[in-house]
This record gives C-alpha cells, sequence and structure tokens, in this order.
C-alpha cells in the first residue's frame, strides 16, 4: 500500500510550492524511494487545455494526452518519470464525473452532496494514482491556498484520508511564505500562524512547515513557529529563494528534511545521494560558455507561458557548458520595428507555439532572418510551420503561402488541416494530443540529434504540414526529417546547408531534463555555442560579419 504526502499552501500563492513538492520528489527518488506525484487544482474547468495563458500560463501535455497543469512539468523534469492524466486532477473533472453517475442512477436515488459523494470521487482518485503507478510514496500537491472556498472539498478529503489510513502512511507539509518587514527588518510569523490555524481548522495538523522567504529564517524564529504551530522543530524547514530552482532538492537535504520524511513515514530508504544531481547543478552554475538565444512569441511578457521551453533550453545550456541568456521578443514587434534591430547580435532564434493569427508575420521576418543570416533556429510546432510557410514564400516564390489556420482562402495552403488535405468537408478535426512515434530519415540533422531513428514525442495542436508542398519544398531544401512510421505526416523538417534550422511538428520541450537534455534543444544550443565562439572553423561567425558590413 503507498504512503501519501499532502502538500498545501498557505499565505500567499506562487511561492514554489509545486517546485518543492518536485524537490521532495526527486529527494525520495534518488534515496530509492519509488514516487509519483499529483496536483489537485480546486478550479471548475475541467482541464486547463481551454484556458488563456494569461489565466495559466503553459499547458503541459503529457504521453497520454492529457492537457495539464504547469506543476506537472516541474514534477517531470525533477523526477524524472512519465506521469498520466491521473497526475492531474481538478473540480471539474470531479464534478464531471459525479454528475454523470447521478445521471446514470448510480447513487440509487440519494441526494448528491460535497460530502461524501464529491470527497469520495476526489479520494478514489489520489488512491487510484497510487494503484496505477505502484508508487511506494504519492505526493499529492493542492493548488491554491488554505482558505480558498474551492480548496474545501479536497482538504476535507485529505482529513478523511488520514484518518482511514495508519499515522506512519500519511504526512502533510505546509507551504507557507514568510514576508520581511524593511523598517524593521523583521521576518514576520505571523501570517504561517494564521494559515496553520485555517489548515487545523480543517482537521488537518500539519506534520511539516515550509517556510518560504526572500531573507535569513533564524532558529529562534523556526522555534517559535514550532511552538506556535504545534510542529517539531525538525519540522520547521527553511527554504530561501534561490538562483535556481535544481538548487532546491540540495537546500531541502542540507535541511534533512529528506530524513525526518523517511523518519515519520517509517520508509526503507537508501542513504541520501544527490551526487549526479549536484554535478547537474555545479555545471549550470559554472559555465564556460555564454549564448544568447531570442525567444519568439506572443505570450513573451507572461512569465509561465512558455515554462518548458525555457527549462529545455537552461537544460541544453547545462549540456553544453554554456549560459543561455534568453531574450523574450514579442512577435508583434517584429512587426513594427526592424528585425534586425531586434534579433541583432543573437546565437539562436527559437519560434515558440501559438494558436491564432495576432504576431504570424512577426514570427515569419524571424525565421527568413534566421535563414538568411544562418542563425541556429529551433520551431516548435507553430514554430515549424511558421518555417515552412516562410521558405515557400521566399525560396519557392509561392506569393501569398500560408496556413489555413490563418488564411482559409490562401491560394498555397502549405499548412492545412488533413480534413482539408484530405478534401472532407467536416472541419471539426480535433487536436492532435500526446505521444506519437516518429520515423528519423538517416543523414538528417534530426537524426543525428537523436542518435536513433524511431522516437516518441508529445503533440498539441489541429493543423499539419500539407504533403503536396512535400516534394516541391524538399528540391529547394526543405526536407522533412521524420513522419509517422507510416510516412503520412511530416512530423519535423529541416533546412538543408543551413547551420541548423530545425522546426518539429511535436512539442520536444516537454520531455527535456535537467540531467538528459532534449536532443533538438541540445543540438540547438551547441550550434548556437558554435556561432558565438566560431568553433565550426569560424564559418557562420564570418558570415554573419559579412552580412553585418552589408554583404552577401
Ligand atoms: N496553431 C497551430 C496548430 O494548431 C500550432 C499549435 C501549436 O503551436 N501548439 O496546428
Amino acid at each position: 500500500m503507498p504512503k501519501y504526502i499532502f502538500v498545501t499552501g498557505g499565505v500567499v500563492s506562487s511561492v514554489g510550492k509545486g517546485i518543492t513538492t518536485a524537490a521532495l520528489g526527486r529527494i525520495l527518488k534518488s534515496r530509492s524511494v519509488s514516487v509519483t506525484l499529483q496536483k489537485l487544482d480546486p478550479y471548475l474547468n475541467v482541464d486547463p487545455g481551454t484556458m488563456s495563458p494569461y489565466q495559466h500560463g503553459e499547458v503541459f501535455v503529457t504521453t497520454d494526452g492529457a492537457e495539464t497543469d504547469l506543476d506537472l512539468g516541474h514534477y517531470e523534469r525533477f523526477i524524472d518519470e512519465e506521469l498520466t492524466k491521473s497526475a492531474s486532477v481538478t473540480t471539474g473533472q470531479i464534478y464531471q464525473s459525479v454528475i454523470a453517475k447521478e445521471r446514470k442512477g448510480e447513487f440509487l436515488g440519494g441526494t448528491i452532496q460535497a460530502i461524501p459523494h464529491v470527497t469520495n470521487e476526489i479520494k478514489a482518485r489520489v488512491r487510484q494514482i497510487g494503484r496505477e503507478t505502484g508508487a511506494q510514496v504519492v505526493i499529492v500537491e493542492v493548488g491554491g491556498t488554505v482558505g480558498d472556498i474551492e480548496g474545501q472539498p479536497f482538504l476535507e478529503a485529505i482529513r478523511q484520508i488520514r484518518r482511514e489510513e495508519r499515522p506512519e502512511d500519511t504526512l502533510s507539509i505546509h507551504v507557507t511564505f514568510l514576508p520581511h518587514v524593511g523598517s524593521t527588518n523583521e521576518i514576520k510569523t505571523k501570517p504561517t500562524q494564521h494559515s496553520v490555524r485555517e489548515l487545523r481548522s480543517m482537521g488537518i495538523q500539519p506534520d511539516v512547515i515550509l517556510c518560504r522567504a526572500d531573507h535569513e529564517v533564524t532558529a529562534e524564529i523556526r522555534r517559535k513557529i514550532a511552538l506556535f504551530c504545534d510542529v517539531d522543530e525538525r519540522g520547521v524547514i527553511s527554504l530561501p529563494t534561490m538562483d535556481s530552482i535544481y538548487q532546491v532538492p540540495i537546500m531541502l537535504e542540507d535541511e534533512n528534511l529528506g530524513d525526518y520524511v523517511i523518519e515519520l513515514l517509517k520508509l526503507d530508504a537508501a542513504p541520501r545521494d544527490l551526487a549526479n544531481w549536484r554535478e547537474m547543478v555545479d555545471r549550470l552554475q559554472n559555465p564556460t560558455n555564454e549564448v544568447d538565444i531570442a525567444v519568439v512569441g506572443k505570450y513573451v511578457e507572461l512569465h509561465d507561458a512558455y515554462l518548458s521551453i525555457k527549462e529545455a533550453l537552461i537544460h541544453a545550456g547545462i549540456a553544453q557548458r554554456a549560459k543561455v541568456n534568453i531574450h523574450c521578443v514579442h512577435s508583434e514587434r517584429l512587426e513594427q520595428e526592424p528585425v534586425g534591430s531586434l534579433l541583432e547580435g543573437v546565437d539562436g532564434i527559437l519560434v515558440c507555439p501559438g494558436f491564432g493569427e495576432r504576431g504570424i508575420e512577426g514570427k515569419l521576418e524571424a525565421a527568413r532572418y534566421s535563414r538568411e543570416n544562418r542563425i541556429p533556429y529551433l520551431g516548435v510546432c507553430l514554430g515549424m510551420q511558421i518555417m515552412a510557410i516562410e521558405y515557400a514564400r521566399n525560396v519557392l516564390g509561392l506569393i501569398g503561402a500560408n496556413s489555413t489556420e490563418f488564411n482559409v482562402q490562401t491560394p498555397h495552403p502549405v499548412i492545412s488541416l488533413l480534413s482539408e488535405q484530405m478534401g472532407i468537408e467536416d472541419k471539426g478535426g480535433t487536436m492532435r494530443l500526446g505521444g506519437y512515434p516518429c520515423r528519423l530519415i538517416p543523414g538528417t540533422k534530426a537524426a543525428a540529434a537523436y542518435g536513433t531513428d524511431e522516437i516518441v514525442e508529445r503533440h498539441r495542436h489541429r493543423y499539419e504540414f500539407n504533403n503536396k508542398y512535400k516534394a516541391q519544398l524538399a528540391q529547394a531544401g526543405l526536407i522533412a526529417s521524420g513522419t509517422l512510421p507510416d510516412g503520412s505526416l511530416v512530423e519535423i523538417s529541416e533546412i538543408v546547408g543551413h547551420p541548423f534550422m530545425v522546426g518539429s511538428q511535436f512539442h520536444p520541450e516537454f520531455r527535456s531534463r535537467p540531467d538528459r537534455p532534449q536532443p533538438l534543444f541540445r543540438e540547438f544550443i551547441a550550434a548556437a555555442v558554435q556561432l558565438r565562439t566560431g568553433v565550426d572553423g569560424g564559418l557562420i561567425a564570418q558570415q554573419r560579419e559579412r552580412v553585418a558590413a552589408g554583404g552577401a
């Protein structure tokens, strides 16, 4: 039977509860305890797939095709396990399933209530993931902060599970924030006391209080929190803000959180061992190179909109021992200002995924700039479609080439819906979601990057490369580097003769790990380092100087 760790948040949101949860998973896994992670999100949406990036940041996609909360991305990056749709539970899903059962008459005429029907459904989901994965420990994070109205059924379900299980089989961790008052230079514990009181009023006594703070938390403050919140002093853990999220597992082990959790849960665990993780962090913190990468998108002003992409760039940098300076470039600005002035001096250009027409012409300009100036380019999903449209317009001379997503009337639908390609009237194509196999074509940059010819990557899109243009584009230098195994859909493409201009219809960023970078990101950053240092014999650098000097 699995053991459960419940992670709740207090005081304020966005203090890194998800990262802390993920880091705890890493600590346990590195002590040979098998773990899985689950996020309970109290909002009423069934999943974040339909939510605006302004509301929710990135949508993280699992291999089994679930559109989930971005915290699942942190979970996968830290514990290096592929999660499934069971790892992401929302109030919307819970109600949907309770109501479906009610309509089927499964409750035999009973009155359907928050307790026990909704709470039973929540408990079932928590226990299901334990059964499905066979993990020794299931770490369950509750979104939001204690005191939120919509979070109450989740806390009640947790209270019940804690009562139903043996005391050594569950643990409650409360992540709070200790504000600093500048005028008196003091760290304040009162909000934490209030938040713990709120949690206790729901029947949950925390075992561990994890104190996030921007300043040092002294032993005296910890003693105070332990006393007022009725927690063992060893259970009050300080977690100051760090340069990198990847330092968090190390910090938590240094604070002896792992030992304490293992003791309370009576786990049979191996000694702590973060040697490999520490080495990875050391590489991250001591780079020998540096590259400037432009990330082009229409939501670049939002911190979380392209989270997995930014992390994947950092992972690739770790592999190349290069500090990756990410420069966010708004695609609409590329439509208003000279492209050269916005992208000048960058060592690589990444064009982000996206939906809808806004900023498309700017992204096309970025692709053109990459191609003409031989600057490494990585196109992710829409970024690959952009690469094809730009090539069709400016190299093949197909005036007005476009995706039917942006212009249904385009004379050259280089990107279109599968139904359109096959002459089917019904346009109701749903999204292609989750993992699909792809066969790479030997001799391509993509195949060299992966070092294998059969891969699985995750998708989230509706439109596809139009095979009608495949031969024409290939003849001009834009080749398919991988397709579905039956050859029917182009999944990845590249430009022959360019140092690195690759676009994938799938989302490579979701499978990148800090200690195992995704191959396309790794080679993209390697090409950027080469451009920066001239290691390839200086050809790219010379070319760039010529371009800068106004030459060909
Ligand atoms: N809008 C494009 C499509 O639906 C690309 C989607 C994406 O970038 N994720 O195909």
